[in-house]
């Protein structure tokens, strides 16, 4: 699905939904600019010796902004990335960043390439020349600018981009905290991978507890039973559909992927479609759905919720007409086109916007930096203090009552955190707390009629505070 030709570019399109909130609030034309206008971009090109030839790779870094430090956001590795797609992205992390309360600046880049075509000693010759331009350039450090993964990247390109950092380094004592995302055992956090997608999850737990905005969607009660359909079943897509569907009780009833699409409207198990992936590399012969050949289509398909968690404007001005969601949650970034937006609005169909919905990542992200630089994993000063005063309070209890307390409840209440529950725990409460933000922003003022706009207005009104706040402008 491409996007139509009448519409703006990706870049354009944020802008404009960015350009929206401002006219809401009413904000200084000069502070505004400077908000939004992109700090610094740059364009690398190296080359690396593939099979005795030499070939030549374009990629890019933008910091978006640097009003908080270091700046934050992804790499990407795709055949079609480019300079505008990277800018909007950064744009996207400053806001994200403000809405989900994450003391960072926006960043994104990217590296025009295809991954499937490289082995992997390649890839880690091309990721490790790739970091060197960056680390050299000022555009990659511990202190002010840390990539993360994204499409087409993950946890062994993290560990690679660090381990070039610190041959370059070797005296930075915070060296493993110039990029999250890294396997556990490389100085990641517990939890990150699934971040996202948790993250998706919690948005969506915390939308249901106000029936009054389950309402605006036009379904009522809990989330349990709903249908949702979810396109791409990359790390956002995979995470997100598996937690909703074993933890929610959400029916999985489509899973679109860049080459057609699977459809169940008993609903989807989603370990044995990844089961089934892992084990024959395509979804054709799954037996458990019917496969659909023109996955696009799908996305057209009657459910409650409809999760697009692959790529950019995939809800644009040719589909928008018959989406048939109630409720779209952009998992992806900047999944649903700014012309789009407005038909959706129209038609009633309510959007979690990306820059709050897939938040999870750079949370856990800045849960990661700051175990980098305090040197220490979340949870080992207090697990086993707290593992004993449960123990104390069981004990108490028995005394007290003369009642034994079942091994069940012991067991619970003895348990002290582990880095996995406070990551979890702390993104919980990152999510619903900005959620509640929003909906305040929207509630707040007649003239903000959508979440979008409200996360876009509490996200600008945070940034311009702080701009205005260290007299920059
Ligand atoms: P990924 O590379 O793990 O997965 C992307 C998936 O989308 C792949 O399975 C790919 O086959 C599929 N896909 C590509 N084109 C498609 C199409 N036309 N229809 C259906 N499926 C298609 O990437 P990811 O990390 O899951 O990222 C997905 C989206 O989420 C991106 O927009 C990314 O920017 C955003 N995001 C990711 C993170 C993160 O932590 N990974 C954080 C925030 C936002």
């Amino acid at each position: 699905m491409t996007k139509a030709s009448s519409e703006p570019s990706f870049r354009d399109g944020v802008n404009l939904m960015v350009d929206r909130a401002i006219s809401v609030m009413g904000l200084d034309t000069g502070v505004a600019n400077a908000i939004k206008s992109c700090n610094a971009v740059i364009q690398v090109q190296f080359p690396v010796k593939i099979r005795g030839k030499i070939e030549v790779f374009t990629g890019w870094r933008a910091t978006h902004s640097t009003h908080r430090l270091p700046s934050k956001g992804g790499i990407r590795y795709a055949p079609y990335a480019d300079q505008d797609e990277v800018e909007a992205l950064a744009a996207l992390m400053t806001y994200k960043c403000a809405i989900v309360n994450v003391p960072f600046g926006g960043s994104k880049g990217a590296l025009l390439i295809d991954p499937s075509q490289y082995e992997r000693e390649e890839m880690e010759m091309i990721t490790r020349r790739f970091s060197l331009e960056l680390i050299r350039k000022g555009f990659l450090s511990p202190a002010t600018n840390v990539p993360a993964p994204d499409v087409g990247t993950g946890q062994r390109e993290m560990a690679w981009i660090a381990d070039t950092y610190k041959q370059l380094h070797p005296d930075d004592i915070n060296y493993v905290a110039c990029v999250t995302g890294k396997p556990v055992h490389h100085g990641g956090i517990q939890g990150r991978v699934e971040a996202t997608g948790r993250g998706v999850q919690y948005a969506i737990q915390e939308f249901f507890r106000h029936p009054d905005d389950v309402k605006m969607a036009s379904m009522s009660g809990s989330l349990e039973g709903k249908t949702c359909i979810i396109q791409g079943f990359g790390n956002v897509g995979y995470h997100a559909a598996k937690f909703l569907s074993e933890e929610d009780g959400v029916k999985i009833t489509a899973i679109i992927k860049s080459h057609g699409a699977l459809v169940n409207d008993e609903g989807i198990n989603i370990e044995e479609l990844r089961q089934h992936i892992e084990e024959h590399h395509e979804i054709e012969t799954f037996p458990c759905a019917q496969f659909v050949e023109n996955g696009a289509s799908v996305l057209e398909k009657e459910c409650d919720i409809l999760i697009p968690a692959a790529l950019e404007n995939q809800i644009n001005l040719e589909n928008a007409d018959r989406i048939k969601a109630k409720l779209i949650v952009e998992a992806a970034n900047g999944p649903v086109s700014f012309g789009a937006d407005a038909i959706l609005k129209n038609k009633g169909i309510v959007v979690i916007p990306d820059a709050y919905a897939n938040a999870g990542g750079v949370t856990v992200s800045y849960f990661e930096w700051i175990r980098n630089i305090s040197h220490m994993r979340f949870g080992r000063m207090q697990r086993r203090h707290e593992e004993m005063r449960g123990l104390q309070v069981t004990r108490m209890f028995e005394e007290v009552t003369g009642n034994s307390v079942s091994s069940h409840i012991r067991e619970s209440m003895t348990r002290g955190a582990d880095e996995l529950d406070l990551v979890r725990s702390g993104l919980d409460d990152t999510m619903r707390t900005a959620y509640q933000e929003i909906r305040e922003t929207m509630l707040s003022d007649d003239n903000i009629t959508d979440l979008r706009t409200a996360s876009y207005v509490s996200s600008i009104k945070k940034i311009a505070r702080s701009y205005l706040d260290v007299g920059i402008l």
